[in-house]
């Protein structure tokens, strides 16, 4: 199914008309009809009845994002989306690891009281609590020192200020942010893919497959580190895509 973004994105937030002064250009944007003048929309290219939103120099006119270029601020919302949430997870894990160093003995102690609690209830279920893994792995977060906690808090916090700042740069489209995801996330995947060898989940698979697709995806249709040519190339791309530019390059202006 091929998505028309263009005109889902009119939907939402309505048409953009320019009414630009060069009357050669003028004339291919507007006409008049007896319900009144008519606009073309400079994003689905749809007529539309009322005022221009705006008129000037053809050079002035607003740079709509349309078609390719829609459909990849879409993904990259997308990924925004997906990032915030992981920074604002991975915070509150931050958190609980800095608030679990300072007050790790009385934890233990409730951990203790709770296990000798539950110890006979889940031995009557044949189940020795002393020998599962879970029950293993808190007890060794206890023997953690206090200082290596806080190492792996602030670890957390910084990989998570890298996510919320990768969200926030996506959102906006901006092309560092761009960079630094693709960096970023290219960096951990090693580390994803060793994690995998040591035990494999549904959910390391997904962050994996979204990560690399996430990573090849922007590389490419933004054309960073001078890929299909560049900054230059991806500049271009999205001038040659505004219609109004499309207009001009149709030899209207070589017509006089
Ligand atoms: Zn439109």
């Amino acid at each position: 199914m091929k998505i028309d973004w263009n005109r889902r994105t009119c939907a939402r937030k309505g048409h953009v008309t320019y009414a630009p002064d060069d009357p050669r250009l003028r004339i291919r944007l507007h006409a008049r009809t007896e319900l009144g003048d008519i606009w073309r929309c400079l994003r689905c290219g749809d007529f539309t009845p009322g005022e221009p939103h705006g008129s000037g120099p053809a050079s002035e006119a607003p740079l709509v994002p349309r078609g390719k270029v829609l459909r990849d601020l879409f993904v990259l919302r997308f990924l925004a989306v997906e990032r915030a949430l992981r920074g604002v997870f991975i915070v509150l894990v931050a958190v609980a690891v800095w608030k679990f160093s300072n007050s790790q003995d009385a934890v233990r102690r409730l951990f203790d009281e709770y296990l000798d609690v539950f110890r006979p209830v889940f031995r009557h279920f044949h189940h020795d609590l002393d020998h599962s893994p879970v029950v293993g792995s808190i007890q060794k977060a206890f023997g953690y020192r206090h200082s290596t906690l806080l190492v792996v808090a602030g670890v957390l916090l910084a990989y998570a200020l890298i996510e919320l700042i990768e969200a926030v740069g996506l959102w906006y489209a901006k092309r560092w942010a761009e960079y630094l995801t693709v960096v970023a996330t290219a960096a951990f995947l090693p580390l994803e893919i060793y994690e995998l060898t040591e035990h494999i989940s549904w959910v390391k698979i997904a962050t994996l497959t979204l990560n690399i697709l996430a990573v090849l995806y922007i590389l490419l249709t933004k054309r960073l580190f001078g890929l299909r040519g560049g900054r230059r190339k991806f500049d271009e791309e999205r001038r040659s895509a505004s219609l109004l530019e499309v207009e001009e390059s149709a030899g209207v202006g070589h017509q006089a």
